[in-house]
C-alpha cells in the first residue's frame, strides 16, 4: 500500500515543477494543516482560518532557536531566525517583507515575527522588558484605531506598515520605530454594508459603564444611533466582545506609554467625531443651511463640549466660507449638502491627526537607539489590488506593490508629478487630468486608453491590468484643511487637541495651498525603499485559500492567481531555468535504475551509475555533484516516462 501523499515542505523537491503540480502540493498541504511551505527560500503561508493548535507555542520557538532552514519543518519561525543569525553574524540589517491580498494572514504573520524577534533578542532581567513590550503591544493600540471589518477581512489593516526593530551589538532589542503609510481616512464617514467603522468607535460605545463613567462622559450608548456607524447594519463581530476589548486597548495604551490624561483626551475626539456626524443640515433660503433639528442642535452641542471649542464658531466653520476679496473677507454661506461636506471633511482630518498623534507617540515612547547598527525590518503592506472601480488608492497600492516586486519602472511616478500638476491649475478637471494622461503616456507600451473611455485609464502592471477611474484622483491627492477648520481646533481647550492643529503661521503649507498626498506618499516609498535596499531580503507570500474567511476550503483558481500575482511562479520559473530537481544518487538509483538493470549488478560507484543511466536514455545537460544529481526542468519527468512504458 501507498503511504498517504503528504506533500513535500519545499517545493523545489516536486518532481515536476509546472503550475498544477505547485497546487496540489499546497492543496495537500493545507489538507493535513501544513499551512507553511517553502519554495526555495521564499515561504508560502496559506491562512488556516482557525487556530492551529501548538503552531506557536514557546516550546516551538525553542526549537527553531538556531536550526538551519529546512531542518525543521516550514515556518515563519524559521525565516525569522534566519534573519535574526544572517543579522548577528555579518552585522547586517535584514527584513522580512510579508504581502499577500487582504485577509491572508500579513498581519497575523507580521505579529508571529515581532514575537519570535522578542523571544531571541528579548532581554532577561524583568525591568529590562520594556522595549519589546511596547513594541509588542502597539499592535492592539493601532489595530484598535486602523482596522475594520471588511468584506475581504473581519479585521483588515486599513493602513501600510513598516517595523524596524533595532538591536545593540549583544542582538538585544535596543529600540524600534514605526511607520505607517495611506490611512484611509474615507471610512470615518463612508461605510458600506456589511463593513464596519474602525473599531475604536464601538469599543468605546461599548465601553463598560461601571468601571467608568464613559456613557456618562460622551453620551454614547447605542452604535445604532450614530450616522458614522449606521450606514451599514452590522455593529458586532463574531467572536469579538467590544467592551472587553475597549478594556484591553487601554491597558495596551499604558504599556505603549499613553497617559491617562492623554487616553481621556484620545477617546473624547472618537466620541466628538460620532456626534459631529449626527449634525444633520436643512436649507435656508436659497442656498444656505441651518441645523435641521432639535437633535442636530444637541449633538453640535455635545460635539463643541467634547472638542472644547466655541458652539458658534464650530456651527460657522461648518456651514460657512470664508471669500477672501482684495478688499475684504465676506463669510459665503453653504448648501445643506456643502455643509454636510465640510463636517465629514473636519472628521476625517480629526481622525487622521489623531491617528498620526499614536504613532509619534508610540516611536517616542518606545525610543529609537542611535548607537544601533543593526535591524530587522518587517513589512505589513496591501498586495495588488484590481477592483470593480479602482481609484486613486488602488493606484498608489499597486504603484507600491510594483516597486516591492523590483518591477519598477519610471511611469507611476510620472502619473503623480501629472496629477500634481493638474491639481494646481485651479480649472482642471478630472477631464482633464485624463486628457493628459492620454497624451503624455500615448506612446507608452504598459499604459492604455480604453476604448471609448473618457476618464479612465489602464495600467498593465506586472501581475495583470487595472483600469483606473480617475473622477476623484484630484480631490483625493489634495491634502488639505479648510482654514476655517484650522482656526477653530487650535484654538481649543484642550490643549491635547489644540496640538493636533498647530498654528498655521508656525506650519509650512499656507492656508489653502496645495499639498500632495501622492508627493508625500512617493517620497515615503521611496525612504523605505532606501532602507529595504540597504538590507537583506526575506519574503513570506501569504495566500488567501477562499473568500469565505472558512478553514478548510482550498480554491485553486483564486489561489493560482495569488501565486502569480505574488511573483512565486516567476521564483519558481527562475529555478527551472537552472537546475530546479535535485536527487540524492540513492534516491535517483532506486527509482530508475529499473531502466538500465545492469547498472546495479555493475559493482560501480553510485555516480557512475546515475551517468550511465542518463547516457542511455539520451539525456545530457544535467550536473553531478558530490552526493546528489542536479536534472534540468523536464528531465525527471522523460524519466518517469520512460519508466512508465516499461511497467
Ligand atoms: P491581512 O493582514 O493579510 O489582511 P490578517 O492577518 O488580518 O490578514 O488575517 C485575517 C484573519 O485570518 C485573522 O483575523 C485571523 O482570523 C485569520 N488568520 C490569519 N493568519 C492566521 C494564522 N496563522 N492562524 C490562525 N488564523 C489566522
Ligand atoms: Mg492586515
Amino acid at each position: 500500500m501507498e503511504a498517504p501523499d503528504t506533500g513535500v515542505d519545499d517545493m523545489t523537491k516536486l518532481s515536476y515543477l509546472h503550475e498544477p503540480a505547485v497546487l496540489h502540493n499546497l492543496a495537500t498541504r493545507y489538507g493535513i494543516k501544513e499551512i507553511y511551505t517553502y519554495c526555495g527560500n521564499i515561504l508560502i503561508a496559506i491562512n488556516p482560518f482557525q487556530a492551529i493548535s501548538h503552531l506557536y507555542d514557546t516550546e516551538l520557538m525553542d526549537s527553531y532557536k538556531g536550526a538551519q532552514l529546512g531542518d525543521r519543518s516550514p515556518h515563519v519561525f524559521a525565516i525569522t531566525d534566519v534573519a535574526y543569525r544572517a543579522m548577528n553574524n555579518e552585522g547586517k540589517s535584514n527584513s522580512i517583507l510579508v504581502s499577500g491580498e487582504s485577509g491572508a494572514g500579513k498581519t497575523e504573520t507580521t505579529k508571529m515575527v515581532m514575537r519570535y524577534l522578542a523571544y531571541l533578542g528579548g532581554h532577561a532581567a524583568a525591568e529590562a522588558r520594556t522595549v519589546e513590550r511596547k513594541v509588542l503591544e502597539s499592535n492592539p493600540v493601532l489595530e484598535a484605531f486602523g482596522n475594520a471589518k471588511t468584506v475581504r477581512n473581519n479585521n483588515s489593516s486599513r493602513f501600510g506598515k513598516f517595523v524596524e526593530i533595532q538591536f545593540d551589538a549583544c542582538g538585544q532589542i535596543s529600540g524600534a520605530a514605526i511607520r505607517t503609510y495611506l490611512l484611509e481616512k474615507s471610512r470615518v464617514c463612508q461605510i458600506s454594508e456589511p463593513e464596519r467603522n474602525y473599531h475604536c468607535f464601538y469599543l468605546l460605545c461599548a465601553a463598560p459603564p461601571k468601571s467608568c463613567q464613559e456613557i456618562e462622559k460622551y453620551k454614547l450608548g447605542d452604535p445604532k444611533s450614530f450616522h458614522y456607524l449606521n450606514q451599514s447594519s452590522c455593529y458586532e463581530l463574531v467572536g469579538v466582545d467590544d467592551s472587553h476589548d475597549y478594556l484591553a486597548t487601554k491597558k495596551a495604551m499604558d504599556i505603549v506609554g499613553i497617559s491617562v490624561e492623554e487616553q481621556d483626551a484620545i477617546f473624547r475626539i472618537v466620541a466628538a467625531i460620532l456626534h459631529l456626524g449626527n449634525i444633520a443640515f436643512a436649507l435656508e433660503g436659497e442656498d444656505s443651511s441651518v441645523l435641521e433639528d432639535d437633535k442636530a442642535k444637541f449633538h453640535l452641542q455635545v460635539t463643541a463640549e467634547l472638542l472644547m471649542c466655541d458652539l458658534e464658531a464650530l456651527e460657522t466653520a461648518l456651514c460657512k466660507r470664508n471669500m477672501v476679496t482684495p478688499e475684504e473677507v465676506i463669510k459665503r454661506s453653504l448648501d445643506p449638502l456643502g455643509a454636510a461636506i465640510s463636517r465629514d471633511g473636519l472628521a476625517k482630518t480629526i481622525y487622521a491627526r489623531l491617528f498620526d498623534w499614536l504613532v509619534k507617540k508610540i516611536n517616542v515612547s518606545i525610543g529609537q537607539d542611535p548607537d544601533s547598527k543593526c535591524l530587522i525590518g518587517v513589512l505589513d503592506i496591501y498586495g495588488f489590488e484590481s477592483f470593480k472601480t479602482s481609484s486613486f488608492e488602488q493606484f498608489c497600492i499597486n504603484f507600491t506593490n510594483e516597486k516591492l516586486q523590483q518591477h519598477f519602472n519610471q511611469k507611476p511616478g510620472g502619473i503623480i508629478s501629472l496629477l500634481d500638476e493638474t491639481c494646481m491649475f485651479p480649472k482642471s478637471t478630472h477631464e482633464t487630468f485624463a486628457q493628459k494622461l492620454y497624451q503624455t503616456f500615448k506612446d507608452h507600451k504598459r499604459f492604455v486608453k480604453p476604448k471609448l473611455a473618457r476618464t479612465e485609464f489602464t495600467i498593465v502592471h506586472y501581475a495583470g491590468e487595472v483600469q483606473y477611474q480617475c473622477d476623484q484622483f484630484l480631490d483625493k491627492n489634495k491634502d488639505y484643511i479648510v482654514p476655517e477648520h484650522q482656526e477653530l481646533l487650535s484654538t481649543s481647550k484642550c490643549s491635547f487637541i489644540a496640538s493636533l492643529f498647530p498654528s498655521l503661521n508656525a506650519e509650512t503649507p499656507k492656508s489653502g495651498k496645495f499639498s500632495s498626498i501622492g508627493s508625500r506618499f512617493k517620497l515615503q516609498l521611496q525612504q523605505l525603499m532606501d532602507i529595504l535596499n540597504s538590507t537583506e531580503p526575506h519574503y513570506i507570500r501569504c495566500i488567501k485559500p477562499n473568500s469565505d474567511l472558512r478553514p478548510e476550503i482550498f480554491e485553486n483558481v483564486s489561489v493560482l492567481q495569488q501565486l502569480r500575482s505574488g511573483g512565486v511562479l516567476e521564483a519558481i520559473r527562475v529555478k527551472c531555468e537552472g537546475y530546479p530537481t535535485n536527487r540524492i544518487f540513492s534516491e535517483f538509483l532506486e527509482r530508475f535504475s529499473i531502466l538500465v538493470p545492469e547498472v546495479l549488478k555493475e559493482n560501480v560507484e553510485e555516480n557512475v551509475a546515475c551517468k550511465s543511466i542518463m547516457e542511455k536514455v539520451g539525456l545530457s545537460n544535467y550536473q553531478i555533484g558530490k552526493t546528489k544529481i542536479f536534472l534540468r526542468a523536464g528531465q525527471m519527468a522523460e524519466l518517469d516516462g520512460r519508466k512508465a512504458k516499461l511497467l
